[in-house]
């Protein structure tokens, strides 16, 4: 998975992107079942050469983010569905409702980024909410190049940027 060479758009070093990152990584990290990992790589790989988006089931606790299977949802932006993501809302209330005292939730939102890193854009920023963790996969010429997490620092409205958070399974 490490020896594809990512492409770096311009976009992606200029001063918009470098923005929404925050200076520190975070102390805290996501844990992945083997089997949601690799399911959503599989899901990103399929879905190339267009952006798909799903949401990542499990529960929260003071270290982090315990993931124990994604779900794909309909990316609903047609217009720009090479570079944009727009998750369905009913599939996301279907999940929601079918979670219900489950003991898990809905704990993040994961997508892809097609031949471009798995760093986040400003738009992305735009769209994020404190407490959820954001997996994006990068996939190049249809293969999983590179996996990196994120969350938000503070809600985005007080200043909140992207801090990358380490993952495992
Ligand atoms: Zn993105």
């Amino acid at each position: 998975m490490s020896d594809i060479e990512i492409p770096v758009p311009e976009r992606f070093v200029s001063d918009a992107y470098l923005e929404v990152l925050a200076s520190q990584d975070s102390s805290q990290r996501c844990i992945f079942s083997d089997f949601s990992l690799q399911n959503m790589q599989e899901i990103a790989a399929k879905g190339y050469p267009n952006e798909i988006c799903g949401l990542l089931v499990g529960t929260v606790s003071a270290e982090g983010w315990q993931v124990a299977e994604v779900r794909e949802v309909e990316n609903i932006n047609q217009e720009r569905a090479a570079d944009r993501f727009q998750l369905d809302p009913a599939g996301y209330q279907a999940i929601d409702s079918e979670l219900r005292r489950s003991g898990q939730e809905i704990i993040g939102v994961f997508h892809s980024h097609p031949d471009c890193p798995a760093k986040p854009s400003p738009t992305d920023l735009t769209s994020a909410w404190e407490g959820f963790v954001y997996p994006i996969v990068s996939v190049v010429q249809g293969q999983v190049a590179e996996v990196h997490c994120w969350v938000v620092t503070d809600e985005v409205s007080m200043g909140g940027k992207f801090q990358k958070l380490p993952h495992y399974t």
